[in-house]
């Protein structure tokens, strides 16, 4: 793994930092709830697309810039860095995109990625369900051809912003007279339609980030299917993979700024002179260093091998930890403010409750890690 730039990477760097300097976001809105925010996040990404920065590592065909993995690290280093908020259609620009790029006709193609990239049309993923988290395969939502047409009726949850999308990438069962994870198909879903309906479910951050989808009988055409009927699993797969690995690196920057302000306030409170912090302090350091080059070896790996590799599962199994701890202590720096409702540390401090759920739990991972990072045996359950 070499981390030093290419002139090229340096110019591409410079030319970002250049840009973000002359068109930062528009201000933060202080009134207005989870919408107004929603609406900060989609101008901003509009603007990112307006010059061309919506997605750079996209092939330029598609209205990205072709940019290599390190360029790309670099993007989402260089966004860190500036601080500005994640572009409102972060599931449609790091999965739904990269995964239609692997799998989508070229219809499907010609038709979806420009609207994802310039924000008009926002993606979210149905792929949990009530019964169907970790083990995935075995999800009960079922599809029933009917002409040139699917009839798709089941329950998803925990839906990120079904809110506000358009489409949904819906893994559905279409035969269950196979092996479970070979009866699956992945559908882009319609979201403007009375048979799918979207209810809140609020966090413990008070905000409504994800839903649940009551779904009766929806309509969804032929042309809709991804990667081809009963092909549903390894299409889900790429999204997967690229959940972990592009996500994964964006929010180890996040967790590295995280840990400076905690650093910066301890300074200011002369907290770093106190072992018992210093300690904390050094320890949550040596972590971020740990994931931030476990990150880039991804990504070298990746550029290598063509595809990233299982040690994504590693990454993020130690940033959902670390990020825990960091905002742990950040409370104990801070102090009573950090306990506040309404406050940025606080969101921070109960937001990270459910970062060891998300994009797979701590344990699947640890068992990720294990069997195929490791090559431990696989584990046998009882039964
Ligand atoms: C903030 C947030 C946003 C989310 N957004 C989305 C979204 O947009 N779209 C979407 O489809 N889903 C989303 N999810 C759902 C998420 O992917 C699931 O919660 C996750 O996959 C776990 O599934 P589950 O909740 O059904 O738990 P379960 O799979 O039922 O797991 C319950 C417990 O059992 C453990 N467990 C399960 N299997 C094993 C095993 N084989 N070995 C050891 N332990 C095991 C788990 O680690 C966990 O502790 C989101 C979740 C969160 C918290």
């Amino acid at each position: 793994m070499d981390l030093t730039f290419s002139e090229r990477e340096r110019a591409f760097r410079d030319e970002l930092r250049g840009w973000l300097v002359d068109n930062p976001p528009s201000p933060e809105p202080s009134d207005g709830g989870e919408d107004a925010h929603y609406a900060w996040r989609r101008d901003w990404q509009r603007r990112l697309y307006d010059a061309g920065w919506a997605a750079p590592a996209w092939p330029a065909e598609y209205g990205g810039r072709g940019a290599s993995l390190t360029e790309s690290a670099i993007y989402f280093e260089e966004l860190g860095r500036a601080r500005v908020p994640f572009a409102a259609n972060t599931l449609g620009l790091l999965l739904g995109g990269p995964t239609l790029m692997v799998w989508g006709t070229p219809e499907q193609k010609e038709r979806y990625l420009s609207p994802i990239l310039s924000a008009e049309e926002i993606w979210c993923q149905g792929f949990s369900e009530p019964d169907a988290g970790s083990d995935l395969a075995s999800l009960k939502t079922r599809a029933v051809k009917d002409g040139d047409e699917w009839v798709v009726t089941g329950q998803k949850v925990w839906t990120s912003g079904a809110q506000y999308s358009k489409w949904c990438m819906l893994v559905a069962r279409t035969d269950s007279e196979v092996a479970k994870h070979k009866g699956l198909t992945y559908f882009l879903m319609d979201m403007e339609q009375e048979a799918v309906q979207i209810r809140p479910l609020r966090q413990i951050t008070g905000e409504a980030e994800f839903n649940e989808l009551f779904i009766e009988e929806a309509r969804i055409p032929d042309a809709n299917v991804v990667g081809g009927v009963g092909n549903g699993w390894k299409v889900a797969l790429t999204t997967l993979m690229n959940e972990r690995a592009g996500l994964g690196f964006a929010l180890q920057i996040r967790l590295r700024q995280l840990l400076d302000d905690v650093i910066q306030a301890a300074g200011e409170k002369g907290l770093l002179e106190n072992a018992l912090y210093a300690d904390k302090i050094a320890d949550l350091h040596v972590r971020c260093e740990t994931i931030r080059l476990l990150a880039w070896k991804g990504l070298t790996d990746a550029e290598r091998y063509g595809q990233p590799g299982p040690e994504g599962s590693l990454v993020k199994w130690l940033w959902s930890d670390t990020n825990q701890r960091a905002t742990q202590l950040a409370a104990d720096v801070i102090g009573p403010e950090a306990l506040t409702s309404g406050t940025s540390w606080s969101y921070e401090l109960m937001r990270a409750r459910g970062n060891t759920i998300e994009g797979g739990t701590t344990e699947v991972l640890k068992n990720i890690v294990a069997e195929r990072v490791l090559g431990l045996p696989r584990l046998k359950v009882a039964v």
